[in-house]
């Protein structure tokens, strides 16, 4: 236990680091980009080096955003946020991606929390689940389901994302959450270490279950209010 205290410290300290140091590329990325863009109109053909450079500068600042996420929500940023509007927002966002892969998303015992909110920072926490969704729909190739279902804990609320995907073999499930892992050609292996994070900021907890071949629960316990 204390050597997982030590460990979460020190993922909290080397997190802040790689937050502000992403900061600092951000700016110069996006210069970088635009200015690779204007180099694409000035050939004639377009250029395969330069298609080639923009996407890997997007590569870049899809794990700069990643790591931007990391920087610990300050005091200010918490507010009161109603869980059922955020859960219904982020299905809408995701279902033109799920569709087009083939994915349906339902959410079941919706009214279990009707009016309830809790208290944190919207727009990372919103992150988290697009995050869980989006691994969800890559996990599932030929088309599949994921079924949103939320449970009344008294202090706290179960918000299960539960896919028919590809599921992930039990000897790999300990290495799910670990920086850079990834099985994915074009993943970062930062999208669950980084929701992990997040959402033990806000006193919560992120837990996977996983059949192989079956599919997959990603399960986020938070407090409310
Ligand atoms: P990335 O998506 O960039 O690979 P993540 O941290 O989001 O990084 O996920 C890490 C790995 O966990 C994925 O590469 C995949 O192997 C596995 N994984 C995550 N979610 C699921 C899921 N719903 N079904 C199957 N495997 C998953
Ligand atoms: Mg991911």
């Amino acid at each position: 236990n204390q050597e997982f205290i030590q460990q979460s410290e020190k993922l909290n300290v080397v997190g802040e680091l790689a937050a502000g140091i992403a900061h600092e590329i951000r700016n110069p990325l996006t210069s970088l980009k635009g200015f690779t863009q204007l180099l694409n109109h000035q050939f004639s053909t377009e250029s395969d080096y330069v298609e080639i450079m923009i996407s890997e500068i997007e590569r870049i600042n899809t794990i700069v955003g990643e790591l931007l996420l990391l920087a610990k929500p300050t005091e200010d940023e918490f507010k009161q946020v109603c869980l059922e509007e955020l859960l219904e927002n982020v299905r809408m966002l995701m279902s033109a991606q799920a569709n087009l892969h083939g994915v349906v998303i339902n959410h079941i015992n919706q009214q279990t929390i009707h009016n309830l909110f809790f208290n944190g920072v919207e727009n990372k926490i919103k992150q988290v689940f697009i995050n869980i969704i989006k691994n969800a729909i890559e996990a599932m190739g030929n088309g599949g389901k994921i079924t949103l279902e939320t449970t009344r804990l008294d202090s706290k609320v179960l918000i299960a994302f539960h896919d028919t995907g590809a599921g992930i073999p039990a000897h790999l499930l300990h290495k799910i959450g670990n920086p850079f892992y990834t099985t994915k050609e074009k993943g970062t292996g930062l999208g669950l270490m980084i929701s992990k994070s997040i959402i033990e900021s806000h006193d919560g907890e992120l837990r996977i279950n996983s059949i192989e071949g079956k599919g997959t629960t990603v399960e986020v316990i938070l407090p409310v209010c």
